[in-house]
Parts: C-alpha cells; structure tokens; sequence
C-alpha cells in the first residue's frame, strides 16, 4: 500500500531546530498535584511546521490517567506533564515549505505530532501502531527539542503539517474539538470491524468516547443499545442516538440480550467486568476495548469459546482515518455535547469525571489560560 498523502513529507524537510518561544500552560508536577499554571517552551516553526493558537482542548479520561501517573507499568508519566490531545485553533504561522494551511486557517492536532512514517504500520496509514512508537502529542519523546512533548492545555502548539488536520469552518469549532480523540478512536474500530445497517452495537459506557460511540454507531446504521451504570443517564442516550438502554446493573436486563450483539465497544475507564458483555455476544461477535482501565481485567475463557467471541483492543486511529472521521462527522452533523470550562476549572473537572458526571465532554476554553 502507498504512504497515505498526508504522510510522505520528504526526508530532508524534516529538519531540526533548537529556537523556541515562551507559552503558557497548565501542568501536573506530580502524582496527586494539582495541574496549575506554567511556562512551556515549543520550538520555532521549521520549513514543514504549523505554527497553532489554540483556541479549545477537550479533556479526555487520559488527560486525567497521564497525569496520576495510572498506566505507570506501559506509559509511566514524566512530569511536568501538561496533558490535552482535541486541540483545535487557528494557524498563525507556517513553514516555506508548508503546503496544506496558510495563515488564518482553522487547524486541528489529535493524539500523535509525528511518527517514524516508513515502517509498515505507518505506510499502511496506521501511525498509532508506528513501529517505533508514535509521538504521542504529550508525554512522548520530543525528538526535535529533547524532554518530552507537551499538550493542548496550552495557548500554542508547532506541529509538523503532515500530522495537523483540516477543520471546516462551518462546524462548532469548541464542539469539534473532542472528535480529535474521542470521536477517532470509536470511530476507528467501527470501521475496521465493519459496523452498519442490520447489526446490533453495544456501547458501554456513557462519557467522552461512549457519547461519540453513540452517535458515530447510529450514523453508520446500527441498532444502538447503551450499557450504562447511570440509570439518569437514560433520556441523553436516546437523544444521542441509542435504541435501547440497559442499565447494566440490573442482571435481568442483561440477560434479555445474552447471544444477541453483533459488536461491543467498551469505552469504561474504570474496573468493571468484562464477562457480562462478552456473554451478549452472537457467535463470531467482537467486544473492543477501547476503555483504558490501568489494572488487568480477569476474563473467562469460556466466555470467549462458546461462541467462537473476540476480544479486541483498538488506539485511536490514523492520520487519513482521523480528517476522513472529520470529514463523515460534518456531513452528518456530529460534534460532541460538551460543557465547556476555563482552564481553572480543571481539577474540578476530573473530579467530576472520576464520577462518570460529564454531559459529555469538558472543554476547555483556553483563551482562559490570559
Ligand atoms: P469518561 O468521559 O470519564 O467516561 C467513562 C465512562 O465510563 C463514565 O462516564 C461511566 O459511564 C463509565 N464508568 C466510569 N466508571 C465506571 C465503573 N467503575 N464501572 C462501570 N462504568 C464506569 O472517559 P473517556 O474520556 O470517555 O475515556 C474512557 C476510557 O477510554 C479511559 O480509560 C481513556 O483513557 C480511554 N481512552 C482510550 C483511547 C484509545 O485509543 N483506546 C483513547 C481515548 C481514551 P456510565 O455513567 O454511562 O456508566
Ligand atoms: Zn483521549
């Protein structure tokens, strides 16, 4: 397969610099500190690079994961860590060589800033599973400046264009910015498991990835049923496009749809058991987690060979794959239901989304951020 465009920048463009500019932020500097304000440095633009005010960045469960250090044992936290991957903002500055923005353009960074573009994952579109590791947009190793790449709680990022997305400019821009991780990564593993018209799609788990699950599922087609543990939660979820929902608390419920579900997208950030959902599904049905919970989660096997059941795993998705989502959620009108927060407000804001209370996207106005 060729290297999708938008990833085949030229080798020799990828030039390195060491000149930087003050930007403001906010931080975690440790485990159980609170995320406060402080200065980053971001790297001048080089020929290939977007220079990005950032107008609003959604707060993803692994905003909150990443800072608490939760996936110590696979993506230990190097601190300080400014978080934030649904950025969205306007172009102020491009490299000579840029081709796809200009000045003034509206412009969008997701979960990756660059990849090593020529192993077979990144060749086939998939620079999440880069085989040398993507460059996560926070936490990951900077190789143009050293230390660590810093995130969207922050008023400007610098990112290579090849890795920057397309906004149109009649979308809910603060809206949009949560389809950057949120809607790529439920949308992702709908398409590669080919979810549409005449299948029955469980999404558990009504937060930021569980509302866009929702949404995108109803969009392609699918029979749409919610597993939640809110019982209030109800009303939203056949607003946002659920056929049914169950409370999955409640083991009569439950079992009215044991064998019956075609897919299920887990999206729960925390502990809870998988063997319910793998019990409802049909033969040759497939559970995804796209849910992160930080300690191992037991599985019967039993589960997985009375009906011949997959249990899969899916990260966000591909830099083609994430303007193609963009692209399918303005032609349907999908944006994310948000509440929006300055950026004072964001310790609070994981508070609450410990306790599963968002409706159903914090963003964060990051002009707040003065
Ligand atoms: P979120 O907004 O906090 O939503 C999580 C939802 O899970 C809650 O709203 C709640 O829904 C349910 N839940 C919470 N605690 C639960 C428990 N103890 N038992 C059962 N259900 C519980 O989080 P998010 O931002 O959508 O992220 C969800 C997870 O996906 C996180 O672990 C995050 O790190 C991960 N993630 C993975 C990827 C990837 O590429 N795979 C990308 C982004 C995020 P109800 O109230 O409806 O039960
Ligand atoms: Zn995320």
């Amino acid at each position: 397969m060729n290297p999708p465009a938008s990833i085949s920048a030229p080798e020799e463009t990828r030039s390195t610099t060491s000149k930087t500019y003050p930007v403001k932020s906010y931080m975690a500097h440790s485990t159980t500190s609170p995320l406060a304000p402080g200065t980053i440095q971001r790297r001048e633009p080089r020929p290939q690079d977007v220079q990005i005010e950032i107008l609003y960045c959604g707060v993803c469960h692994s905003d909150l994961h990443q800072t608490r250090d939760d996936w110590h044992d696979a993506l230990p936290t190097v601190y300080p860590c400014v978080p934030g991957h649904e950025i969205v903002g306007r172009v102020v500055r491009v490299g000579d060589s840029v081709k796809k923005f200009k000045e003034g353009d509206l412009a969008a960074v997701g979960c990756m800033v660059d990849s090593d573009r020529t192993c077979e994952n990144c060749r086939a579109g998939l620079e999440q599973y880069c085989q040398n590791m993507a460059t996560f947009t926070y936490n990951s190793e900077d190789k143009v400046l050293g230390g660590v790449t810093y995130g969207g709680y922050s008023s400007s990022i610098v990112v290579d264009e090849a890795f920057v997305l397309k906004v149109s400019d009649k979308v809910d821009l603060a809206a949009t910015a949560p389809l950057l991780c949120a809607g790529i990564t439920t949308y992702s593993p709908m398409r590669h498991w080919k979810v549409g018209k005449g299948q029955k799609v469980g999404i558990v788990g009504l937060g930021g990835l569980g509302h866009m699950g929702v949404k995108i599922a109803h969009a392609l087609g699918a029979h749409v049923v919610l597993f939640t543990t809110s019982p209030n939660k109800a009303t939203d979820a056949r607003r946002l496009g659920a056929d049914e929902v169950v409370v999955s608390n409640n083991a009569d419920d439950m079992l009215k749809h044991a064998g019956s579900f075609h897919f299920i997208l887990d999206a729960v950030s925390a502990e809870h058991d998988l063997n319910q959902y793998l019990a409802l599904l049909k033969r040759d049905g497939t559970m995804v987690m796209v849910g992160a919970p930080s300690k191992p989660l037991p599985v019967s096997v039993f589960n997985l060979i009375l009906g011949r059941h997959s249990l899969a795993g899916s990260g966000i998705g591909g830099i083609q794959e994430t303007q193609e989502m963009l692209d399918f959620c303005a032609q349907h009108g999908i944006t994310a239901d948000i509440e929006m927060i300055n950026i004072q407000q964001i310790n609070q804001a994981y508070e609450r989304l410990l306790k599963g209370d968002v409706k159903y996207r914090f963003v964060i106005d990051v002009k707040s951020l003065g």
